[in-house]
């Protein structure tokens, strides 16, 4: 049974919310379960942290399945244990054609939007300089 770990962001943005945040297996098996599923999980989640007054508060759950929404399919990248060096594969041209860029080949900043925008940044200018024109 995989690790059924959840976090929670609270009021974001000042607004009256929770966001409950799954990965690994889990995710994958909560995403499958659909989203009624996992607004219950996130439910008991949250009563196991405040009790059954949680229910009192409950307006609404919703659920984003990133894992089966075919444009995201997971998230952001993680390598297994012992696979960091797939990263630096991963930025290597292939035939000196096709670059790659993107939050997974971010470095210190892999996992957020300004790494994927940085990465960006550094692999047009590697396009441009290979091209002649940068
Ligand atoms: C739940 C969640 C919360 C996050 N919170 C934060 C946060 O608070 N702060 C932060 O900095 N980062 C956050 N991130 C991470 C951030 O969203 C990513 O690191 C960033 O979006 C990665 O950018 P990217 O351009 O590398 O990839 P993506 O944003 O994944 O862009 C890849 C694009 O390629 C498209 N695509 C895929 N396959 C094809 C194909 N075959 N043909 C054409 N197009 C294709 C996809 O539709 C997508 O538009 C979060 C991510 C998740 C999932």
């Amino acid at each position: 049974m995989p690790a059924q770990a959840c976090y929670f962001l609270t009021w974001p943005f000042n607004t009256d919310m929770m966001i409950g945040l799954v990965g690994g297996k889990f995710g994958w098996e909560l995403s499958a379960a659909g989203p009624d599923a996992a607004v219950d999980f996130a439910l008991g989640e949250l009563r196991k942290i405040f009790g059954e007054k949680v229910d009192q508060h409950f307006v609404k759950g919703d659920f984003t399945n990133w894992a089966y929404d075919p444009l995201v399919r997971g998230s952001y990248a993680s390598e297994r244990p012992g696979f960091h060096g797939a990263r630096a594969a991963l930025a290597e041209p292939l035939d000196g054609r096709v670059y790659l860029a993107g939050e997974a080949l971010a470095g210190k900043y892999s996992v957020t939007c300004g790494g994927a925008y940085l990465s960006g940044e550094r692999v047009a200018g590697d396009v441009m300089a290979a091209l002649g024109t940068g």
